[in-house]
């Protein structure tokens, strides 16, 4: 009777198409050697790879156009002992970067990653200049300039430019990797989603994907392996309620409205580990204009609260001043600097090419910023005469460097109200150096790889500004190259 009953059963699956995700379905409707969920950087890399392999390859996006947060992102790529540092004079090497990097959030950022990442940063550098990325040999934006929080650590290991900012920004810096993967060929279907993995049930391993497109579900056979590169989940704020302990307070996120965390969900299911989940990249940003990323300029402002009082030194960088600031009233900051700041060549390239004009404030006097910003004038005024006076004696009680520090008295005064974002998240699904998508028990599952911003356990603390396009290179170009060595299942 039973029997008879589960036959029945499996008959009416077949005939509604309600196959349970991880059960083999009745038919495939595509079938592929190598599957990559999510076109953005560490996609493309991965299926350029596994093309180049010789695999059979399919990308899925589940936009209708490609890119993720790497189409949106400043298009800085980190790199050490590349050639335009030499052309520069920096003596740079790998194992000063990896020197560095060991000192963000040791524990948290796994050593073996570090060392891996540190010595195929140029590699990465180099294939995406080869895929038509323009990066001029000068320093600042478009160039070169310091990333992070190399300055902080200069008595430890020698504080080095390695953050190379493409032309274009992360739409120049994508067209790279939308090169790569058309001068190849390779098959690609926007506005696919895919929604769950597919476990073969005899062998535990992972061969394909159930997925949406047009509203019709799917199912995509991968022959070899499943390559999750579908970004982190800084859109999803129930996630970032549940993991990040900011979560809560963010009143916007940046980037694109795909990385909502699908591939984690999915890699959950069959049993993947996770790792340093509570971790976020915030930076600060401008409400209502989702893209503006507060490039390297911010360090030579006044930043204060909407109390009028200065609380952090401006030079502490973009991830430790959102922190801060999420702490202040309203979670919110100003960053006020002069008419000879805003002279300076470098704003242009920097903050003034990231900020819409709206959004930039003009003041006669800086009693009148004070009004425009609905800040108290005489907390601000004092705050501004107290800072001025750090800048004139080149001693900051916030630790503010003496070159950092540029005293605001020639008018007209500007101003940009800024909020910390939600940029990217650095926790994510725990790989080995193979980009395999482990279990709990640090198992490799089988035919499941992942790289970029899906993955954890590499970035956390965010070492610097294109650490994140870095790393989704270099494990996207592994993950495919892993991913079409693999035996063909059936
Ligand atoms: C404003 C901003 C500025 C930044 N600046 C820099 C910078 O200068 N340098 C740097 O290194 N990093 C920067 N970052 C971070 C960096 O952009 C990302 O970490 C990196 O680009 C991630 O690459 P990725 O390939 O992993 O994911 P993404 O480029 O985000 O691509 C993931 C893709 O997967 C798709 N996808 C998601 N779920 C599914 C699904 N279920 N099915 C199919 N497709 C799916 C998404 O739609 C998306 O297109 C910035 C981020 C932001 C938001």
């Amino acid at each position: 009777m039973f029997k008879k009953l589960l036959l029945s059963f499996c008959v009416l699956c077949l005939l509604t198409g309600a196959v349970a995700a991880k059960d083999l379905p009745a038919k495939w409707d595509i079938e592929t050697d190598v599957l990559v969920v999510g076109f953005g950087a560490a996609g493309s890399a991965a299926a350029s790879a596994a093309h180049d392999a010789g695999a059979d390859v399919l990308i899925i996006e589940k936009l209708p156009f490609p890119g993720g947060n790497t189409a949106l992102c400043g298009g800085a790529v980190y790199a050490a002992g590349t050639d335009i540092q030499k052309q520069l004079g920096y003596n740079d090497t790998p194992e000063l970067m990896q020197a560095y990097q060991a000192l963000i959030k040791p524990g948290l950022n796994r050593p073996e990653f570090i060392k891996l990442v540190s010595e195929r940063s140029n590699e990465a550098l180099e294939w995406i200049i080869a895929n038509g990325a323009k990066i001029p040999a000068k320093e600042g934006v478009p160039g070169i300039t310091m990333g992070g929080f190399e300055r902080n650590f200069d008595q430890v290991t020698p504080a080095m430019p390695r953050s190379h900012w493409v032309e274009g920004g992360g739409k120049g810096l994508f067209q790279a990797f939308f090169n790569a993967v058309s001068k190849r060929k390779i098959k690609t279907s926007m506005s696919t989603t895919a929604e769950r993995l597919i476990r073969d049930p005899a062998s535990d391993r992972i061969v394909g994907v159930q997925a949406t497109k047009n509203k019709k579900t799917i199912y995509i056979k991968a022959n070899k392996a499943v390559v999750l590169t579908t970004g982190g989940f800084s859109q999803n704020i129930e996630m970032l309620t549940a993991y990040a302990p900011s979560g809560n307070n963010y009143k916007g996120a940046k980037g694109s409205s795909g990385v909502v965390g699908d591939g984690i969900k999915m890699a959950q299911e069959v049993g993947a580990d996770l790792w340093a989940m509570h971790e976020t990249l915030e930076s600060m940003g401008i409400l209502g204009a989702p893209n503006a990323y507060f490039t390297p300029f911010m360090e030579y402002t006044l930043i204060v609260n909407n109390k009028g009082l200065r609380f952090i030194s401006e030079g502490a960088w973009t991830e430790p001043i959102s922190e801060e600031t999420l702490r202040q009233p309203d979670g919110e900051a100003f960053l006020i600097f002069d008419a000879t700041l805003r002279a300076r060549s470098e704003f242009d390239t920097t903050l003034g090419s990231v900020v819409p004009t709206k959004f930039l404030v003009e003041a006669n006097s800086l009693e009148e910023l004070a009004v425009k910003f609905g800040i108290p004038g005489e907390a601000f005024l004092k705050t501004v005469a107290d800072y001025n006076g750090y800048c004139e004696s080149g001693v900051d009680p916030l630790g503010k460097t003496r070159a950092e520090l540029f005293a605001l008295t020639k008018a007209p005064f500007y101003g940009i109200k800024s909020n910390p974002l939600p940029v990217m998240t650095t926790g994510g699904l725990l790989t080995d150096t193979g980009a395999r998508v482990l279990n709990s028990f640090k198992e490799p599952i089988p035919g499941l790889y992942a790289a970029g911003e899906v993955t954890g356990g590499k970035l956390v603390g965010y070492p610097g500004c294109g650490t994140a396009v870095t790393d989704a290179t270099i494990f996207g170009l592994i993950a495919g190259e892993n991913a079409a060595a693999e035996k063909a299942w059936k």
